[in-house]
């Protein structure tokens, strides 16, 4: 089919629905290959832009899966994404030895930017879906440098603080324990 045709009726609801099924029961690896070509997330993706080098940007340091590269807004000086060339949406998408191989690269950029800015800690983020706050839909690690007391000790140790909720029991604890171990022997893998 042509490509132009292809596009002008992806835009159609009925073949936005037909894709949306298909994306429901596509594995990752294809859904990606029949959704859009690396060429087309380049342009709809800023982080396949960059990787591409089709988009600017202040890169750190780049090798055959992985882009590295300062953060536009950051969050403190030194602010550091480190992002998969490959368009992975969030981390139930990006296959295992992918995420090794980009979490060793996070270990050693986190250990050069705190050392460049003077950081006396790094916080590493990663949020998956927009109710994390994840805004840009490829999947990325930050690396942010961190001071006592600087402007984010609020908002990131608010994260992981008690948020008020009732003080579960040790029986709920238990219990939810037991449900996600369960759900953990159903998760499928993504493919290699
Ligand atoms: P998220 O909230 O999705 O985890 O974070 C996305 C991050 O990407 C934000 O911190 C934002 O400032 C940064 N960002 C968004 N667009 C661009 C861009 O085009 N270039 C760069 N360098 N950073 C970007
Ligand atoms: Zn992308």
């Amino acid at each position: 089919m042509n490509h132009n045709l292809f596009f002008k009726l992806f835009e159609k609801p009925m073949v936005q629905l037909t894709v949306k099924l298909n994306r429901k029961i596509l594995t990752p690896a294809r859904r990606r290959l029949s959704y859009r070509s690396e060429e087309e997330m380049s342009v709809v993706c800023p982080f396949c832009g960059i990787a591409s080098g089709k988009a600017h940007a202040s890169i750190v340091y780049e090798d055959a899966a992985v882009v590295v590269f300062m953060d536009l807004n950051p969050a403190n000086i030194g602010h550091t994404l480190v992002v998969p060339r490959e368009h992975w949406e969030n981390i139930y998408e990006v296959p295992e030895d992918a995420l090794a191989d980009i979490f060793s690269v996070v270990k050693r950029v986190s250990a050069a930017v705190k050392k460049t800015v003077g950081a006396e800690g790094i916080s590493v983020l990663q949020l998956n879906g927009r109710a994390a706050g994840q805004t840009v839909m490829h999947f990325h690690v930050h690396v942010i440098p961190r001071f006592r007391g600087d402007p984010l000790s609020k908002a990131v140790g608010a994260m992981v603080e008690h948020q008020g909720l009732e003080k579960p029991e040790r029986s709920d604890l238990d219990e939810t324990a037991r449900k996600i171990w369960e759900n953990l022997q159903k998760v499928r893998l993504p493919d290699k």
